[in-house]
């Protein structure tokens, strides 16, 4: 029996690849694809207040618009000191969306003067499946990476904040670290184990995991 296909909600080809590698190492037997497989779907304004209120959002659209069990994830960075924020608004701090290098710039800013550096990555993944509103067609978990910020980058890997980030307990970034090695312990890697089962036991994928 061909593997169940379920999509990912996202049109960011990095985002595919490294939701897919997680997957494949939980045995998780599913066919991914990512939204690039339906260019008319329309883009899902993320107008919720927590991650997994747009994590939600995201991944319910996509399988109300394929058919298909969609799985979705939000996340950002959560600083102490400035009671969780950038939080949501984590790829949009400085203003526009997406400029990570404006985002780091203007957070090390904030933060110059502050000994205070405890921050947490924190990932909610969802997977919502089609066929209306029945109750418990949707789940959502949490992953989080604890750490602290450094005041100067470190390491050309990863994206957003990682050249920063310094995971609790360890002498490098995030941004040092390979992209095995940051799935291990990321937050989207800890979300999407936890995601895993859930899809296995309700998107048709039965290979033990
Ligand atoms: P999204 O969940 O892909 O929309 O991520 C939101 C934003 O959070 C990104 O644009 C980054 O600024 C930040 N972010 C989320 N996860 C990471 C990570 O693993 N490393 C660095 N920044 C991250």
């Amino acid at each position: 029996m061909p593997a169940e296909r379920v999509v990912l909600a996202t049109r960011n080809p990095h985002k595919v690849t490294e939701l897919s590698r997680i997957l494949v190492t939980t045995g998780v037997d599913v066919s991914l694809v990512g939204l690039d497989a339906y260019p008319e779907m329309p883009e899902v304004a993320e107008t919720g207040l927590t991650f997994a209120d747009n994590a939600l959002l995201k991944a319910r659209a996509v399988a109300a618009f394929t058919g298909l069990p969609a799985v979705a994830d939000d996340s950002g960075l959560c600083v102490d000191a400035l009671h969780g924020m950038p939080g949501i608004f984590s790829a949009r701090w400085s203003g526009g969306h997406g400029d990570d290098k404006a985002n780091l710039d203007l957070l090390l800013a904030q933060l110059s003067d502050l000994s205070e550096r405890g921050a947490q990555f924190v990932c909610v993944a969802a997977l919502a499946l089609p066929g209306g509103s029945a109750e418990r067609r949707e789940w959502t978990v949490t992953g989080v990476l604890a750490g602290s910020l450094t005041r100067e980058r470190r390491g050309t890997g990863g994206f957003g904040y990682d050249p920063v980030f310094l995971p609790t307990g360890s002498s490098v970034t995030t941004a040092q670290l390979s992209p095995e090695g940051k799935d291990a312990i990321s937050h989207r890697g800890r979300a999407l184990r936890a995601l895993a089962p859930v899809i296995a036991e309700h998107a048709g994928a039965r290979r033990p995991v």
